[in-house]
């Protein structure tokens, strides 16, 4: 994933004409922290995890990231996604830099008690190097509300009571209204905006979903009320579909007691990954990186693809969509709603303030069909497909703070 980020990095760096030690320097990671994670398990036994916080770039503010728990996070790929968040944070133009980081573990084979132990020993290691001016983490796959209470609770014993160090909180932690479904509703009004300038709209549209966790989960929501049929959704699990569209719903319900969408009775099942191929106008995927290859990118029958997911595409897919004519959406727009909602609730844990939730999906609407546009029209004025185009956006404004601050890290 990270020679990918680079690939897309240098073909932006390209159309910019970026001369080649400005590129080593934005690609290089400011700093990468690495610790050893040991906490006494429920069984009394000593344990060990790998945790990650890689600090990508802090020209245009304090730097911003989630966190995410799975067995695969290593240094490699918390260095790929750091380096995302810096471009993505620039596209959307919230006051953040890039990080991201993670921890090692299977949160489905620890409880509760054990993931908080976890969770906490790893803020005690890095709660020099984070802070509400410095580096704020948020949820990311296998994270949620619940971790980044513990996070704000723990740091807050280091630092004094401090909501604005991570974001993504429960409500009644001093959480934002609308950023739980944010990166979910920045999918679907991304979508929203590419359906205009072919001149069409969600009504009819028929959507392949890998992934039904809180990207998937809202996305599919907010596109069916539009009007879109959601005829397929496959999760680790397990898949299943429907021609008329799946009722959101009720796979909703079903994917909530069971923990996956399989053998939900609404629709027919099929192999999870068969939903990459699936026979629909999009595909989102919405779950891990690398999923879409050079193996199967000639087999996709979508003709649009919105990265709801960060880094689904391998470069070698990208080409060969590029060449079939396939509209790819890319990562750090599609899913910049995310990050966007979680600027609200940090300027709000800043400020003492609340928002409603009106004004949160407003100002997400807002910011978002702005991002898009602007990267539309890069695309259009320099003739190159939207990844290129946001790259080029984020790594224009990127330079430009780092250059003219003398901040380049
Ligand atoms: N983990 C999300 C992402 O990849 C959100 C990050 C954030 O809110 O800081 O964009």
């Amino acid at each position: 994933m990270l020679e990918a980020s680079h690939v897309y990095f240098h073909q932006a760096a390209d159309v910019l004409e970026l001369p080649k030690h400005l590129r080593g320097i934005l690609l290089a990671p400011f700093r990468v922290i690495k610790v050893v994670v040991v906490t006494e398990g429920d069984d009394g036994k000593l344990k060990h995890h790998h945790g990650f916080r890689v600090q990508h770039n802090r020209a245009r503010g304090p730097m911003k990231g989630g966190l995410r728990y799975h067995p695969t996070v290593d240094e490699e790929e918390s260095t790929a996604l750091a380096n995302l968040m810096t471009w993505k944070t620039a596209v959307v133009d919230v006051p953040f830099g890039g990080a991201k980081g993670g921890i090692d573990c299977d949160p489905h084979q620890l409880s509760e008690k054990e993931l908080d132990n976890i969770t906490r020993t790893f803020v005690g290691q890095v709660q020099d190097v984070i802070g509400p001016t410095l580096d704020i983490p948020a949820p990311d796959l296998n994270s949620n509300a619940k971790v980044m209470g513990w996070i704000m609770d723990e740091y807050s014993k280091f630092a004094g009571f401090s909501p604005a160090v991570v974001t993504g909180k429960p409500l009644h932690l001093f959480g934002a209204e609308g950023r739980e479904e944010a990166t979910g509703r920045g999918v679907m009004v991304v979508l929203e905006e590419a359906l205009k300038d072919q001149k069409r709209s969600f009504e009819g549209l028929t959507v392949a979903l890998q992934g039904f966790g809180n990207v998937g989960s809202f996305a599919a929501r907010l596109m069916a009320e539009k009007g879109a049929k959601i005829v397929a959704v496959g999760d680790h699990a397990g898949g299943v579909s429907n021609a008329e569209g799946l009722a959101i719903d009720s796979l909703l319900d079903w994917a909530r007691r069971h923990g996956t969408v399989n053998e939900f009775p609404g629709g027919d099942a099929f192999k999870s990954d068969d939903v990459l191929t699936w026979d629909a106008d999009v595909l989102i995927p919405a779950a891990l990186g690398n999923v879409l290859t050079g193996d199967n990118a000639s087999d996709v029958r979508a003709k649009i693809i919105v990265e709801a997911a960060n880094g689904p595409t391998t470069p070698e897919a990208d080409h060969i969509f590029k060449q079939r004519g396939i509209l790819v959406i890319p990562d750090i727009l599609a899913n910049a709603g995310g990050v966007t909602a979680s600027y609200f609730e940090w300027a709000q844990n800043i400020q003492q303030f609340r928002w409603e939730l009106d004004r949160s999906r407003a100002e997400l609407t807002r910011i978002m069909q702005k991002a898009y546009r602007a990267v539309a029209e890069i695309s259009r004025r320099y003739q190159v497909d939207l990844r290129t185009a946001a790259f080029v956006l984020g790594i224009r404004r990127v330079g430009e703070a780092a250059i003219s601050r003398r901040c380049y890290t």
